[in-house]
């Protein structure tokens, strides 16, 4: 019999040193962040509340590659490069001739792919001398990266978590705390935003907008203190394509090319870091890969969200950002995938929908964590809520090949392992978990407060 390769992996010293910019390749940049007051294009020194000059400049940057600070590459170290599987068993048991490979980030100290992007960013903070970094945090797994990257490079961190999870997974709160981050329940009484909130209704589940607006508020009311954002930005899709970089590197290591790329998308980041290396391929003609976001059926900003500029947290902070999105005020119902309850997408990649270049797919809960129970039997990995909406698109994509006999080659990133997340496996087992039915009448309510930005502005 001949021996199966399930791990594709690279050396240390293969470790990429350059973050990829796709901004430079596509056919017109992206439309610029406004100032909500003036609706001109923010420049640096409105963000310099928020972030250190070296991300603004990042945020902005028109060089086609970055250099990774050593500092940087020293930690990445830790857990990178990370391996690329072959899913020889998930494909014998779908019977499909497709060849299926996924990029596993869950070996990460925090689970997830997030420390790509909460280690540099922790760095340029330190760099700058700032004292406390604030955050929000979803399902937690952001949360726990910043907390780690915070505790790596001496910085405080303070982290307002979404209620939903904070009630749903107490060891993620735990585990921040290990990194010595401290932790409130979002929304909380130690904001203007919050308290707004909690006066309405001091049960609330909260949101990822809210908890934005509540960490922003306190980074922005401090001069030593910055917010660290873990998606949707420039930046942060930038540090992601170390992943692509690397899965490039891998399959050519193998012979192989990607004839299909799909990824879950909340805020854009694993989804853009995966695949941007692959775009540029595909722009420069060397492949031609089908590239493909899957997102939650509960909360789908690329398939029934409009492309307008709207504001990225729920009180109206911050700048407005033209994204595809349902609204600053729509609130997500508590599905599991805490980290893709968000209102918006990622701006770069809004556009890159715009633009064609991708395709978007949404997906309900149940039918992903079903593809999740088959793909952890024969992979042995439980994977992130998040990532099952990848896995489900992939199988589904798998069992097309197996009706036509294509013998398409599959990527995907399991950007993170469900180890914290099993009270969601058990309520799939239990069989108590549901697929709500988002209307379209609800999806309306949430659009009907954007912010009005004129044509052209
Ligand atoms: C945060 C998170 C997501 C959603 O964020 P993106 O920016 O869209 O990647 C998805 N999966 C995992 C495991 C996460 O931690």
């Amino acid at each position: 019999m001949a021996e199966l390769q399930h791990k594709i992996l690279l050396d240390e010293s293969q470790l990429p040193t350059q973050w990829y910019n796709v901004v430079p390749d596509l056919p017109s940049p992206p439309p610029p962040p406004l100032h909500p007051g003036t609706l001109q294009p923010v420049g640096p020194d409105d963000l310099a509340p928020l972030f250190p000059m070296d991300l603004i400049a990042q945020e902005v940057t028109t060089e086609r590659f970055v250099d990774i600070p050593g500092e940087v590459l020293d930690v990445y170290k830790l857990w990178r490069p990370s391996p690329l599987y072959r899913a020889h068993r998930l494909e014998k048991a779908l019977g499909t001739p497709a060849r299926i490979y996924y990029k596993y980030e869950g070996v990460s100290p925090a689970g997830s792919h997030k420390p790509n992007t909460a280690v540099p960013q922790a760095y340029y903070n330190a760099k700058a001398g700032v004292r406390k970094l604030t955050t929000e945090t979803g399902a937690g797994q952001w949360g726990t990266a910043l907390a780690f990257a915070s505790a790596l490079f001496g910085l405080e961190c303070e982290i307002w978590m979404v209620g939903a999870s904070y009630d749903q997974k107490p060891y993620r709160r735990t585990m921040m705390e290990v990194f010595g981050a401290t932790v409130h329940r979002s929304p909380s009484d130690l904001t203007e935003a919050g308290r707004a909130i909690r006066a309405g209704n001091p049960e609330h589940t909260g949101s990822l907008g809210i908890a934005i607006s509540e960490a922003v508020e306190v980074a922005a009311g401090d001069p030593e203190i910055r917010y660290a954002l873990g998606s949707v930005l420039n930046h942060v899709l930038l540090h992601q394509t170390i992943i692509g970089e690397e899965a490039l590197l891998q399959l050519a290591s193998v012979g192989e090319a990607p004839d299909v790329i799909v990824g879950c998308t909340g805020g854009g980041s694993n989804f853009g870091g995966l695949t941007f290396p692959f775009l540029r391929e595909k722009l420069a003609g060397r492949m031609s890969p089908t590239i493909r976001a899957v997102e939650p059926a509960s909360c789908p900003s690329l398939t029934r969200g409009v492309y307008a500029y709207d504001f990225g947290d729920t009180a109206g902070m911050t700048p407005l950002m033209k994204m595809h999105t349902l609204g600053h005020g729509f609130i997500p119902d508590p599905i599991h995938a805490g980290g893709l309850r968000y209102h918006g997408m990622s701006p770069l990649l809004s556009h890159i929908y715009e633009l064609g270049l991708i395709e978007a797919l949404a997906l309900p809960q149940t039918e992903c964590f079903g593809a999740a129970i088959q793909f952890a039997r024969t992979e042995g990995i439980v994977p992130a809520p998040e990532p099952t909406h990848a896995i489900a698109a992939c199988i589904r994509e798998a069992q097309a090949c197996t009706e036509s006999g294509e013998e398409k080659v599959i990527l995907t990133a399991l950007c993170g392992h469900g180890h914290l997340d099993l009270a969601a496996y058990d309520a799939y087992l239990a069989g108590r978990m549901v697929d709500e039915d988002v209307t379209d009448e609800r999806f309306a309510a949430g659009l009907a407060d954007l912010p009005r930005v004129p044509a052209g502005a």
